[in-house]
């Protein structure tokens, strides 16, 4: 393996960072590298600002997919690396930019060492939003290629280079966005009887939404909803017609995240007769669970405690999203933490993932499918 050559990769990656479907330099870039592999069992399709690429196995028992995502996020970089961002306002803080490097550099062992079962490598787009995998997932390409098995990382600020973690079962939360938008009649400050404030009713909102968790919610399950941000009004002396709630949900459970949208309904129901105003509810982008599948994480747990130098932890359930949850709910498969030991973490825009952790996760993936295609 080239190590220096996948930094570079990473290091031209991450001066290019796009925004969900708009993703046209990183799918260049990306085409430009994967054509000058030999080509001889490599099959590559493109989907909006996606790509697939298939490998044909030499004797195929079964199909396994490797996901990469390869959006980056909508903020100003200020590592304090010299290959920042050229693009002003985004930034690949979310470690997509590794997380494709990875993908390359495996396939480009496999594009020269064909594996036993075929393999194919997805590069998805959108995943911070407004969500690639379900769409991709829908396309014609993956009646044809249909994974048996899937399996994807994310880069782990908290744990050092060289770790990996995972768990059976729930690993990711479901995850949903909330947009709730009120409105009522303004007017003049001083005649409050003649309108219908919606800068009171949302605080009123905002109060009553925290009443859902502690109330709803069973407390041996987990919740969280989060508001993030309140506009509304247009000046101190007049009274504000619309208001604007904006928040995410979080959820360990389906089950709990359906409770909970309900008891937002309900709620804003009671807002819309109490403080007589109209209100709408937007969820967003909604993300499902990455639910690992048993047999198979754990197989890659023995794996990887015994056939290399990788650390293993078994971690706990984290309350983030991913839309890889779109995939493992259709295709058994799992999720893996990938240390990149940085202080500052996922979304942050001093993010600055160590890329020694490139290598242990080129090195580890490839001995993994070579066991797993071999076995
Ligand atoms: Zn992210
Ligand atoms: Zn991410």
């Amino acid at each position: 393996m080239d190590v220096s050559k996948l930094i570079e990769v990473r290091r031209a990656l991450h001066q290019i960072p796009e925004l969900g479907f708009e993703e046209v330099k990183t799918q260049g870039f990306l085409l430009e590298y994967i054509n000058q592999l030999p080509q001889t069992h490599l099959e590559i399709k493109t989907w909006k600002t996606g790509i697939v690429v298939k490998v044909q196995g030499s004797d195929p028992v079964r199909m396994i997919g490797y996901r990469a995502d390869i959006d980056g996020l909508p903020m100003d970089e200020e590592t304090s690396y010299p290959f920042r961002s050229t693009h002003p306002g985004k930034m690949h803080a979310c470690g997509h930019d590794l997380h494709m490097t990875i993908a390359l550099g495996v396939l480009t062992h496999f594009s020269k060492a064909q594996p036993k079962d075929n393999l194919l490598f997805i590069f998805q787009p959108a995943e911070e939003g407004p969500g690639g995998a379900q769409p991709m997932l829908a396309t014609d390409i993956f009646k044809k290629w249909r994974p048996d098995q899937m399996v994807a990382l994310h880069i782990a600020p908290e744990y050092p280079v060289g770790t990996i973690a995972t768990r059976e079962g729930l690993l990711f939360a479901n995850t949903s966005e909330l947009f709730i938008d009120l409105k009522g009649q303004g007017g003049h400050a001083a005649y409050p009887h003649t309108t219908r404030d919606m800068i009171v009713a949302g605080a009123h909102l905002v109060t009553q939404l925290q009443s859902i968790v502690s109330r709803n919610v069973d407390p041996l399950d987990s919740a969280v909803v989060t508001i993030g941000k309140i506009t509304g009004g247009t000046k101190q002396n007049i009274i504000a017609e619309k208001a604007r709630i904006e928040g995410t949900i979080r959820t360990l459970s389906i089950e709990s995240m359906q409770k909970v949208k309900q008891r937002i309904e309900a709620l804003v129901k009671g807002i819309e007769a109490g403080f007589e105003c109209s209100a709408t509810i937007d969820y967003g982008a909604n993300y499902c669970q990455v639910y690992n599948d048993q047999e198979l994480t754990r197989e890659f747990m023995n794996f990887t405690r015994n056939h290399s130098k990788v650390d293993l932890i078994e971690c706990t359930e984290a309350m983030t999203g991913e839309d890889f949850g779109y995939f493992l709910e259709e295709i058994p498969g799992f999720m893996f933490w990938l240390g990149v030991n940085s202080p500052y973490g996922l979304h942050d825009n001093r993010l600055e993932p160590n890329e020694q952790a490139i290598e242990v996760a080129v090195t580890h993936l490839i001995d993994y499918l070579h066991y797993k295609s071999e076995n």
